[in-house]
């Protein structure tokens, strides 16, 4: 008995939280909620921030057609990628350091703050140079090299679970970003694999609850990717933003069942407005707001 007693605590040890493992943004050490701000968007537990864009950038055309919608529908933040990590070897793999320059030039036209996913540890100095946040996806959570490289630049970096992550492993994750100089990072919940077919991932609706007790950073939810469904996209980004998300990051296509990547999940441009009305019915329940450019 007493050799299963110790057996017992040290099980129970090893699943305790150890908030020294990521003091720098452990609630614990670090009591203040922090707050990441890009240009006039200030992502922390006052505005809500919306995000938006096309999954894949894949012309100068569908990409400033997209921006242009974003931007008359009042969002300040639009996302949209160059390098993107896809499952088959055989799919549109992105327009790499061109869609890059797109993305730069169409940002400053339309005024809009930019957001894109950075893949590799060399893209990271020049594309922090051209775009405004950058991103590290799921599937490069624990990617320690890029998390380092993030960590030199000063953008704010957007940093998301990993598909089968401990919460404990997902602050870890951030703290190698924290911990190499950079102190603006913002994690967004993105749902983990699960076991249900009609899911593409399962989203986990204490995560933001249970992340909110133990970090004092910012964190965003992303409806799109674990619906693969453009029907769900509303419902759940309802329980995201009433769960505590700082923002939300959403998938818009100006034509989406033309995309190239994730044509069932990305909302046409047009539904924008609506997505927005019945997004902001849940932000005032919630006593927040949700920051858009006013008309
Ligand atoms: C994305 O947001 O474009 C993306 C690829 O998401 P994730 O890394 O969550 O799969
Ligand atoms: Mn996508």
């Amino acid at each position: 008995v007493d050799s299963l007693d110790k057996l017992f605590n040290t099980l129970k040890n090893n699943y305790l939280m150890k908030h020294e493992n990521f003091k720098l943004s452990s609630l614990k050490y670090n009591p203040i909620k922090k707050e990441v701000k890009i240009r006039d968007a200030i992502f922390g537990p006052n505005e809500i921030q919306l995000i938006m864009g096309p999954c894949a950038i894949e012309s100068r055309e569908q990409l400033e057609e997209t921006a242009n919608e974003v931007k008359n529908a009042g969002i300040k933040i639009f996302r949209a990628c160059a390098y993107k990590p896809r499952t088959h070897p055989y799919s549109f793999q992105g327009l790499e350091e061109e869609g890059i320059n797109m993305l730069a030039e169409i940002g400053e036209k339309y005024n809009l703050i930019t957001e894109t996913e950075v893949t590799d540890p060399r893209q990271v100095k020049i594309v922090s140079e051209k775009i405004d946040i950058l991103r590290i996806g799921a599937r490069n959570m624990q990617n320690f090299e890029l998390l380092k490289e993030v960590g030199k630049i000063n953008n704010p970096v957007i940093l998301k679970n990993g598909l089968s992550a401990t919460l404990e492993e997902y602050l870890c994750a951030a703290e190698y970003i924290l911990t190499n100089g950079n102190p603006n990072v913002i994690l967004c919940e993105r749902g983990v694999r699960g076991f249900e077919p009609l899911e593409r991932f399962t989203y986990d609706a204490l995560s933001i609850p249970i992340l909110k007790t133990l970090t004092n950073l910012p964190i965003i939810a992303d409806p799109s990717h674990p619906t693969g469904n453009k029907e769900l996209i509303l419902p759940l980004a309802r329980t995201q933003i009433a769960s505590g998300a700082d923002g939300l990051i959403v998938e818009v296509h100006n034509n989406p069942s033309q995309a190239l990547t994730d044509a069932k999940q990305q909302l046409d441009t047009k539904e924008i407005p609506n997505f927005i009305t019945e997004i902001k019915k849940v932000a005032q329940a919630m006593n927040r707001k949700i920051n858009l450019s006013k008309k």
